[in-house]
C-alpha cells in the first residue's frame, strides 16, 4: 500500500475536518500502531488541533471489516442479476457479509453521484417515470421514480415510495390486505409527493446544465402535473417557458422514437439486471433500505461502469451526459479504497434516506440499524 497521509481530521467539528487541495492537512502527529489480521500494521494519528485520535482504517472503505472482498466484483455480480446468496457462494461469504459490502458500496455510489450533480453540465432533456416493484410482499408495491437523461440515459435521481396495493384482487386477497393495513398503511398521495422530489432534482439539473428551455417528459399521470403546478418554483419556470412539461400516453409504442424511451430503457434494464426486480422472482427485497442501497449500487454501475451502448465503444452514460467535465479515471480507482464521509457529502432528501436508512419497511416497527461510522 502507498504511503498514507491523513487527508483531514476525523472529528466532525474540528476546523481541519474537510479535505483541501490548496493547504493539505498537517496538524497531526503519528500516534503509534496496531496490528490486524486483514490489514497488517495500521498507523494511528492524533490531531494537534482537537486531540482526536484516528487511524488509517478510519478512512478506509473497509473500516471495521474483518475480511477483504473485491467491491468491483460484488458490484459487477449484483448488476448481472446474481442473487445475494449466489454472490455469497461465489465469494465464499455469508449473505450478511455481502449485504454489508453492498451498503458500503451504496454510500460510495451516493457520494459519487453527489459529486457529479455539481460537476456535470448536461445539455439534454429529461424523462421521468415510475418503476413498479415491491418489497416484503406483493401486498406492498412500490414506485421508484427515475429521472433520466434523454440522450445519455444517465440516471440523475431516483425516489422511492411504498404504495397501497390496488388492481384486481380476489375476495381473500382483499381481506388479507385489510388485515395487514391494520398494522401498516401506505401514505396517501405518495406518488405526487415522490414526484415533487424528482421535480426538485429537475431544477438542479436545469441550474447546473446548459439547456434552456429544458423539457421534462412524463406520461399522463395526473400526480406528475399536480406536483409541478403545486410547487411555486416550478410553476413560475413553466409559466416563463424555461421549463417545459410534455406528456406522452403510457400506451404509446415503447420504441426508441418514444420520448419516454430513456426511462423505458432503464426500466427494462433494471428488470433484467437486478435480481430482486425480475418478474416472479423468489429473491425479492425484504427491506426497503437495503433495496434502495442495491438500487444505488446498480445505478452507479449503469451510469459509470457499463458502456452507453454495447456496440458503440467504451463511452459510459456519465460521459455522454457530461458536456464540460471529463470523468476522473483516478477517482474510480480510489472509489473502492477510501470511504465517503456523510459529514462532508451533500445529499438530496432521497439520497439521505438511503444513506441513513431512514425509510420504513412495511410491518416493521424498529428503525434499521446503521453503524455509527456511516454517519461520520
Ligand atoms: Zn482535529
Amino acid at each position: 500500500m502507498a504511503v498514507f497521509t491523513p487527508p483531514f481530521c476525523a472529528r466532525e467539528h474540528c476546523l481541519h475536518h474537510e479535505p483541501t487541495t490548496h493547504a493539505p492537512y498537517q496538524a497531526y502527529r503519528p500516534w503509534g500502531f496496531y496490528h490486524t489480521k486483514a490489514f497488517g500494521t495500521v498507523p494511528r494519528y492524533r490531531c494537534t488541533a482537537c486531540g482526536k485520535t484516528f487511524s488509517r482504517q478510519t478512512f478506509s472503505l473497509d473500516y471495521y471489516a474483518k475480511r477483504i472482498l473485491s467491491y468491483q466484483d460484488i458490484v459487477q455480480r449484483l448488476s448481472s442479476c446474481e442473487s445475494l446468496s449466489a454472490i455469497g457462494r461465489a465469494l465464499d461469504s455469508s449473505t450478511d457479509t455481502i449485504s454489508n459490502r453492498i451498503s458500503r458500496a451504496a454510500r460510495q455510489a451516493l457520494a459519487l453521484s453527489s459529486t457529479f450533480s455539481s460537476s456535470l453540465h448536461p445539455d439534454e432533456d429529461l424523462a421521468a417515470d415510475g418503476f413498479e416493484s415491491f418489497c416484503r410482499s406483493q401486498y406492498f408495491p412500490n414506485n421508484i421514480t427515475l429521472l433520466v437523461g434523454a440522450s445519455s440515459q444517465y440516471v440523475y435521481a431516483a425516489d422511492h415510495v411504498t404504495l397501497r396495493r390496488k388492481g384486481r384482487m380476489t375476495k381473500e386477497q382483499r381481506k388479507k390486505r385489510a388485515k395487514l393495513e391494520v398494522r401498516w398503511k401506505a401514505e396517501p398521495g405518495g406518488i405526487e409527493h415522490s414526484f415533487s422530489r424528482i421535480a426538485d432534482e429537475t431544477l438542479r439539473v436545469y441550474a447546473q446544465g446548459l439547456r434552456s428551455p429544458l423539457t421534462l417528459w412524463t406520461d399522463e399521470h395526473q400526480s406528475y402535473a399536480n406536483a409541478l403546478t403545486h410547487s411555486p418554483h416550478h410553476a413560475q419556470l413553466l409559466e416563463s417557458g424555461f421549463l417545459r412539461h410534455r406528456v406522452v400516453s403510457s400506451r404509446a409504442a415503447r420504441t426508441k422514437g418514444n420520448p419516454l424511451f430513456p426511462v423505458n430503457y432503464v426500466d427494462r434494464e433494471l428488470r433484467k439486471d437486478l435480481h430482486e426486480h425480475v418478474r416472479e422472482t423468489v429473491c425479492f427485497g425484504r427491506n426497503v433500505n437495503r433495496q434502495m442501497e442495491r438500487l444505488s449500487v446498480y445505478l452507479l454501475w449503469h451510469n459509470t461502469i457499463k458502456a452507453h451502448r454495447a456496440r458503440e465503444g467504451p463511452r459510459r452514460n456519465v460521459q455522454v451526459a457530461s458536456v464540460t467535465s471529463e470523468v476522473d479515471r483516478e477517482g474510480y480507482k480510489q472509489l473502492w479504497v477510501w470511504r465517503a464521509w456523510r459529514s462532508i457529502t451533500e445529499l438530496s432528501d432521497s439520497m439521505r434516506e438511503t444513506w441513513e436508512r431512514l425509510r420504513r419497511t412495511p410491518l416493521t416497527q424498529k428503525r434499521d440499524y446503521l453503524p455509527q461510522y456511516a454517519l461520520m
